[in-house]
């Protein structure tokens, strides 16, 4: 395929510029997994820039001179004023589904702002931490899969995903969804409260509590609750009182799989304890807990093997844009709730003991994951510095 920027330079003076030239962006920007494509507009250049893995990368210098049409062109893909320049617009743009295996089309957030030098624009791609979505291209080990999807199809309880923000739970959470649903179909009522929905699943109702003016996480989820969902994701724990609604529900014969702040997947339980919440209320709900990590994987057509030490090393081509990286991969541990895990709940046994019961339990390690991976050049070494200093 030619480089984007033979492509941009192409059709420079064509006179569909700014739609062939808006579309070789967001193909170009999804082809390497970006999560934002910046248009930006300085003094005397105008540049394409895609943030990848965390970092700005230059896509393609754009001509200044036809930089506008071509802002046009998204704005009025994402049916915002076109007239008005002065005013920083927000708005969505439909696309069709990205490349890969994934059904359902993706909604892009555009968002405009006025400079100095002109209009600039961000395009911000449903976050997509793993690329497929589905519990079998995770990157989980079979007994791991085996084990949640066990706990997944009993179909009640509460499963908490685990992990710091951008640590792929979103993305867990998902996958547990759309395998719950591949079982299950429209038998059950999928719901979801997120703060916004990062993907649509086209078999789940989901409620973007951000987007909707008024509406509050808590109260998103009592009215969600009211409708009695079979499945009910809940995008956020950050308090006690959602973790006790989350809990409850899943006590109720529903099945509830949250997003949880932590680190490991031995510490929740005590944590939840910590909290305020009800050693019965968290024995008899918590089912399962999933730690996950993001790490991005080594694009396997530049890697290289440092003679030194055996392990693979970012290296740079054209299909990775230089950086050494492409796609992710994730990183699991999980615990199957046991008796002796319930009891030590239950009895409030210190933080050490229980700690020790869901260790356990607990299938897979997530240092031993990224060892793993780094051993077997999914990873790089780097990578796992900096995801377990
Ligand atoms: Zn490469």
């Amino acid at each position: 395929m030619a480089s984007l920027q033979s492509q941009i330079d192409a059709i420079r003076s064509g006179p569909r510029w700014g739609e062939e030239a808006a579309e070789a962006l967001l193909a170009a920007a999804e082809r390497m997994g970006c999560s934002e494509l910046h248009l930006v507009c300085r003094k005397i250049d105008a540049l394409a820039q895609g943030r990848c893995e965390g970092a700005l990368h230059t896509l393609a210098r754009l001509p200044r001179p036809q930089f506008v049409a071509l802002t046009q062109r998204f704005k009025s893909l994402a049916r915002l004023e076109t007239n008005g320049r002065g005013q920083p617009q927000e708005g969505w743009i439909e696309r069709g589904a990205a490349p890969g295996p994934e059904r359902s089309p993706r909604r892009l957030r555009l968002a405009t702002l006025p400079t100095i030098h002109g209009e600039n624009l961000i395009v911000r791609f449903p976050e997509s931490p793993i690329q497929r979505l589905g519990l079998h291209s995770l990157g989980m080990p079979a007994d791991l899969r085996a084990s949640v999807e066990a706990m997944l199809l009993r179909g009640q309880g509460t499963i908490l995903a685990a992990g710091p923000t951008g640590g792929g739970r979103t993305t867990a959470i998902y996958a547990m969804l759309l395998r719950l649903y591949e079982s299950r179909g429209d038998r059950l009522n999928f719901t979801t409260v997120e703060r916004t929905v990062e993907r649509d699943l086209g078999f789940a109702a989901q409620v973007a509590v951000d987007e909707t003016p008024g509406l509050t996480f808590e109260g998103a989820l009592e009215s969600a609750l009211r409708l009695a969902p079979d499945v009910l994701m809940v995008g956020e724990v950050r308090d006690a009182a959602t973790a006790r609604t989350a809990l409850e529900a899943g006590l109720e014969g529903r099945l509830v799989i949250a997003a949880f702040l932590a680190e490991r997947a031995a510490g929740v339980p005590a944590r939840l304890l910590a909290m305020g919440l009800d050693p019965y209320l968290v024995a008899s709900s918590l089912n399962g807990i999933l730690a996950s990590r993001v790490a991005r994987a080594l694009c396997r057509n530049c890697r290289r093997r440092d003679a030194e030490s055996g392990a693979y090393e970012p290296g740079g081509c054209e299909a990775c844009a230089q950086t050494g990286f492409q796609g992710r991969t994730g990183l699991f541990e999980w615990i199957a709730t046991t008796e002796r895990l319930r009891d030590a709940i239950l009895s409030q046994a210190p933080r050490e003991q229980i700690a020790a019961e869901a260790a356990q339990a607990q299938t897979g390690d997530l240092l031993e994951a990224a060892r793993a991976a780094v051993e077997k050049g999914v990873i790089a070494r780097s990578e796992a510095e900096v995801l377990f200093p």
